[in-house]
C-alpha cells in the first residue's frame, strides 16, 4: 500500500501516523520526491482502513497495490481449488459441472421429471428453489420447507446432489440434506449470513450481487474462507446496467478476469444474466469458452406455466443441445493461467 503525504506535513501528525502504522505491524519506507513524500507500506495491509488513512490531514492520496483479499487470492494459493461435492462429482481444476434444475420447485411430479432429464443429458447437480427471493411479495414465495423435502426426493431418485438458495439463518437446520448451499445475489454482502455459513463444512455457491464489484465478490467469498469454509463457487448472473433489453447484463469479462485472480471455481448462469430462453445456449458457450468452471441452467417441464422465470427456462430439449454444444467447446475454454 502507498500512502502520498501532503507537503510539508505536520511533524507530530506524521509520528503519530506512524506509530499507529507500525502498531498494526507495517514497515514504513519512505521515497522523499521533490515535490511529495511517498510511504511504501510493507506487510499485511489487509486490515488497514483505506478511507480512514484518505481522511488524515497529512495525507494526500492512498493506493492500494495488493488486494485486501487473501484466502481467495491465487497469488497466495496458486492451483486451482477442486471442490468434491458428493463422491465422484467435483468442479474445478479442469471439473466441470452443469447444475440444471427449475427455477423453483412446483411439485413432486415437476421436480422429479425436470431432475431425470436433465441427469440424462448430463447434468451434474440439481438446482431448484425453495425458498425464493422474489421482488413482490404477492409473487410466488417458493415451496420452503416442503420444497426442500421434494429436491431430497428427487436426489435420492436420481442421484443427483442438489444446489438450493438460503435467505435465512434459521432455516439452516433445513439444509442438512442440500450438497451445495447457495447464497444469492440479494444476500452476497449478508455479511452476518456469510459469517455462518464459514462456519460449515459444505460447499457455499456465491452469487454475485447485482450491482457488486468483482473485488467485493471476491471480498463475500473472502468472509466464508476466514471462517474456516474453503469450498466456495463463485458465480456470475449478470449485473445491472442502463441496459434493459436483457434481464442483467451478462459480465463475462469478470469471468475470464476471476480465473485469474481467485483458484475459487466460477460458474456462470445465463439464465438470469439474460432472462431470455433464446439467449441462454449463447451465453452458456461463451461462457465456456472464457473458462467457467460450470454452468447454471434453469430448466422446466412447461416454462409457459412455470410459477417464476418461466420465460428464461429451458425445456429439457433445448437443454439437451446446450449440453452437446457446450461439451464441444470445453478442450478450447481459456484456463486462466
Ligand atoms: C436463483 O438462482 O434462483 C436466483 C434467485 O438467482 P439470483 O440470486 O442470481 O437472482
Ligand atoms: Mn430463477
Amino acid at each position: 500500500m502507498i500512502v502520498i503525504l501532503k507537503d510539508n506535513p505536520d511533524k507530530k501528525q506524521l509520528a503519530n501516523l506512524e506509530k499507529w502504522l507500525r502498531s498494526m505491524n507495517l514497515d514504513i519506507h519512505y521515497s522523499q520526491g521533490s515535490t511529495s513524500t511517498i510511504m511504501g507500506l510493507i506487510g499485511d495491509t489487509a486490515t488497514v482502513d483505506v478511507d480512514l488513512l484518505n481522511a488524515l490531514d497529512i495525507v494526500a492520496d492512498v493506493k492500494r497495490v495488493s488486494e485486501p483479499y487473501k484466502n481467495a487470492n491465487r497469488k497466495f494459493h496458486p492451483e486451482d481449488t477442486v471442490i468434491e461435492i458428493a463422491p465422484g462429482i467435483s468442479i474445478g481444476g479442469g471439473s466441470f459441472q452443469v447444475i440444471a434444475g427449475p427455477c423453483s420447485v412446483e411439485s413432486e411430479d415437476q421436480i422429479k421429471l425436470v431432475a431425470s432429464e436433465v441427469r440424462n443429458a448430463g447434468a451434474g447437480l440439481l438446482r431448484g428453489g425453495a425458498f425464493k427471493p422474489r421482488t413482490s411479495p404477492y409473487a410466488f414465495q417458493g415451496m420452503r420447507a416442503d420444497g426442500l423435502k421434494l429436491l431430497s426426493a428427487a436426489k435420492a431418485e436420481t442421484g443427483l446432489p442438489i444446489v438450493t438458495e438460503i435467505m435465512d439463518l434459521q432455516h439452516l437446520n433445513l439444509f442438512e440434506d442440500v450438497d451445495v448451499i447457495q447464497v444469492g445475489a440479494r444476500n452476497m454482502q449478508n455479511f452476518e449470513l456469510l459469517k455462518e455459513l464459514g462456519k460449515i463444512d459444505k460447499p457455499i455457491l456465491l452469487k454475485r450481487g447485482l450491482a457488486n464489484t468483482i473485488q467485493e465478490l471476491l471480498m463475500s467469498a473472502e468472509y466464508i474462507m476466514a471462517g474456516g469454509n474453503e469450498k466456495v463457487i463463485l458465480c456470475e448472473r449478470g449485473i445491472r446496467t442502463f441496459e434493459t433489453a436483457t434481464r442483467n447484463t451478462l459480465d463475462l469479462a469478470s469471468v475470464a478476469l476471476l480465473k485469474t485472480k481467485t483458484h475459487l471455481p466460477v460458474v456462470v448462469d445465463p439464465s438470469h444474466a439474460t432472462g431470455v430462453a433464446q439467449l441462454v445456449k449463447p451465453m452458456a458457450l461463451a461462457a465456456t469458452a472464457a473458462g467457467a468452471d460450470g454452468l447454471m441452467i434453469e430448466v422446466h417441464n412447461d416454462p409457459a406455466n412455470a410459477l417464476c422465470d418461466g420465460a428464461q427456462s429451458l425445456t429439457p430439449a433445448a437443454f439437451a443441445d446446450l449440453m452437446t454444444s457446450v461439451n464441444a467447446i470445453r478442450p478450447f475454454a481459456f484456463t486462466g493461467k
